[in-house]
């Protein structure tokens, strides 16, 4: 298999054709990042007891991601937040 040299095409194109196709950006850290490494549409709530019968109820407290890294998911699960359901 050949690799293709990104260096001999012209910036214009690398930047608006070919990036948005490899990158994208995090709703929540505002970095650049690679598009595999992400999870999109997501609902994330803050985790309560098990015992708060309203915790499936009450979506008002819930954040929205429409792209979030894989750094900023994993720091939102040690932050005692939980996904609670997926976008369409
Ligand atoms: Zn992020």
């Amino acid at each position: 298999m050949s690799k293709i040299n990104l260096n001999v095409l012209p910036n214009h194109i690398i930047k608006h054709m070919i990036k948005p196709y490899i990158y994208c950006k995090c709703s929540c850290c505002n970095k650049e990042v690679v598009n595999n490494d992400i999870t999109t549409k997501i609902y994330m709530k803050e985790y309560k007891t098990i015992f708060d019968d309203d915790f499936y109820v009450y979506y008002h407290d819930m954040e929205y991601y429409e792209k979030i890294c894989n750094e900023c998911y994993v720091n939102k699960l040690n932050h005692n937040m939980f996904p609670i359901k997926k976008g369409t």
